[in-house]
């Protein structure tokens, strides 16, 4: 806990703003939040840690940070299916710095009022920089995607598009807006995550890069994928941003295989369920692309338009010690 008082900075940043919900019995302000979870729902729990220079630049914006410490934990209960309810939220910083937080809090609550999440508790403490949610969302008893679940045979399909946010890391300032927004303040696909629970037979985020997530929809079911790489969705923004030559022609490929960030959804879906899941998600304005699909032999193959193989450079971003975010 910080000494200049605690209390004081979560009634002043945190507390005057962002949904109340009627489940909410005793939120921010008492020793411990009380919630009532819905009695034909299933509660769904993810955490997730941002630390400064390891999963973002010390000197980025604060409101992105605060976007961002809640999307990718939003990102979670999307892949899941889950509607998001509540959150929690541990936060260390090096001071009390009243700038930052209004700001790191405005980025925090602008994205929780979008999904209708409530605050409902947290913790300060004084240290390096690092930030730690954990979210609740529910699901309908049955109804959550997992990870496990495909069969050889279903499509691998993504939603949206692929390396932007990887392609705004590699430019750097030199990165369109558009792009860098889809890094610093990526959408969690929760509409889409509540369409998909009904059709899809695994799904999960892309949160490392589509090959080491789809790698780890893989490994329970012990399965394996044909991916082709020519049907990876790649934004406009992302086509005239690419460098030109040889580095632009390999940073098409790498980028939407193996760089992070994205938070789209990865996920599988039984033969001639194509056509109708895309239009029930163009309804909520996200894109459907298959880019494979799943093969009885583990291990994921990457294939040209002419049946090549392609061999990609690297998996996937990895934290240290980490495993499926
Ligand atoms: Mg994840």
């Amino acid at each position: 806990m910080m000494a200049e008082s605690e209390f004081e900075i979560i009634r002043r940043y945190f507390t005057p703003h962002g949904p109340r919900r009627d489940d909410v019995l005793a939120g921010v302000g008492d020793d411990a939040a009380i919630v009532r979870v819905p009695p034909d729902r299933d509660l769904v729990l993810c955490m997730d840690t941002l630390v400064a220079g390891v999963h973002f630049p010390v000197a980025t914006e604060p409101a992105a940070i605060g976007h961002k410490a809640l999307a990718v934990n939003l990102s979670d209960l999307a892949a899941m299916g889950a509607e998001p309810a509540w959150a929690t939220l541990a936060l260390t910083l090096p001071e009390s710095d009243g700038a930052w937080l209004e700001r790191f809090s405005r980025g925090f609550l602008e994205l929780a009022e979008r999904y209708r999440l409530q605050l409902i508790g947290g913790d300060l403490s004084r240290g390096p920089l690092s930030i730690t949610v954990e979210a609740h969302g529910f699901v309908v008893p049955g109804k959550a995607m997992r990870r496990r679940g495909a069969r050889p045979g279903d499509l691998v399909c993504v939603t949206g598009s692929l390396g932007d946010a990887g392609l705004a890391l590699e430019l750097g300032e030199q990165a369109p807006a558009r792009l860098r927004r889809r890094l610093e303040y990526p959408e969690p696909r929760i509409a889409a995550g509540l369409v998909l629970r009904e059709h899809a037979s695994a799904a999960i985020d892309v949160s490392d890069g589509l090959l080491a997530d789809l790698a780890h929809l893989l490994e329970p079911d012990g399965l394996g994928a044909a991916l082709q790489i020519d049907a990876l969705p790649r934004s406009p923004e992302f086509t005239a941003a690419l460098p030109a030559g040889p580095r632009g022609d390999a940073l098409s490929l790498d980028l939407p295989l193996s760089g992070g960030d994205d938070y789209e959804l990865c996920f599988c879906l039984p033969q001639g369920l194509q056509a109708p899941v895309a239009a029930l998600l163009g309804a909520v304005s996200c894109a459907l692309t298959p880019v494979g699909v799943i093969e009885a032999q583990p291990g994921i193959r990457c294939y040209y338009p002419d049946g090549r193989r392609y061999s990609p450079r690297a998996t996937g971003y990895q934290h240290f010690g980490h495993e499926g975010r």
